[in-house]
């Protein structure tokens, strides 16, 4: 119970990792806010955990005026904000010269521009209330580089440094700024890859590991890294990512 009494805004909480750390926030203690795009299930899931500790709130990341509401629901509705996750995110297999400015535009919008909208307005709060964590979702794509994913690359490399940079910056107000670089997981973001025969296979078989991970093993390093246990920890990137990044590519 490391949250108890706590409150955590989750983005893209409706599937995936955010689902899997709002279950683990709430599992914890935490009232949780879940945001996102997909109504539909995240109604469901704050249902399922009950209005005491759970709400759904309706959010476009990309837009400024919907993330500061998001915030201020998260604290007319249970007092106080303590923990940001800020992962939301879309993916986006297109190389530069196919792909079409607006598309550029809505990857770093959802992907990088929602992270800085969400911690304007989270970091004056938590820092007023005496301290906080904040968790960004990046990804080692942000670390290394996924073929064809240019714009997410872009992004996600984007979101580590600007992490860093928080980090630094806040560090003497109470206010833990990570990032959390997951390697592949079996989400519905990457369900294309499944069609494509044989491709599952071989990324699972580039990892270490051997295999795709679980989004409840990304939502334990974030618990961790939103934790007391982590309070000495700062402007981190941390790969979970089954030995990826540790390798140089060479086949097993
Ligand atoms: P997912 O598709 O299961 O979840 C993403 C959630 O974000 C969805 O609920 C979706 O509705 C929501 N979302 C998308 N656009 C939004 C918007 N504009 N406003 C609000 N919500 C929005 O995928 P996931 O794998 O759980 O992805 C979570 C994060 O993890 C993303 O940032 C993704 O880039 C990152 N990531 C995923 C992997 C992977 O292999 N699955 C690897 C590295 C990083």
């Amino acid at each position: 119970m490391r949250f108890s009494g706590q409150v955590a805004v989750v983005t893209g909480g409706a599937s995936g990792i955010g689902a899997a750390a709002v279950r683990r926030f709430h599992g914890e203690g935490a009232a949780v806010v879940i945001a996102d795009l997909n109504a539909g299930q995240g109604e469901a899931l704050a249902a399922e955990l009950g209005a005491e500790r759970a709400r759904f709130v309706a959010t476009d990341v990309a837009d400024e005026t919907a993330v500061k509401a998001m915030i201020d629901a998260a604290v007319a509705t249970f007092g106080r904000l303590d923990i940001l996750f800020n992962n939301a995110g879309i993916g986006s297999r297109v190389h530069t010269p196919d792909l079409a400015t607006e598309d550029w535009r809505r990857v770093i919008a959802i992907n990088l521009d929602a992270v800085f909208f969400a911690c304007r307005v989270a970091i004056p709060l938590m820092k007023a209330q005496g301290g906080g964590a904040i968790i960004n979702t990046a990804s080692i794509s942000g670390m290394a580089g996924d073929y064809g994913f240019d714009a997410y690359n872009a992004a996600k490399g984007a979101v580590i440094n600007y992490t860093r940079s928080l980090g630094i910056s806040h560090a003497r107000d109470g206010v833990r700024v990570n990032a959390v670089c997951p390697g592949p997981v079996d989400t519905p973001i990457i369900a294309g890859i499944k069609e494509v025969p044989g491709l599952w296979e071989r990324w699972s078989d580039a990892v270490p590991m051997g295999r795709f991970s679980q989004p409840e093993e990304i939502a334990a390093a974030v618990a961790f890294l939103a934790s007391r246990d982590a309070s000495y920890i700062t402007g981190v990137a941390l790969a979970v990512d089954g030995g990826l990044m540790a390798a140089t590519g060479q086949p097993n």
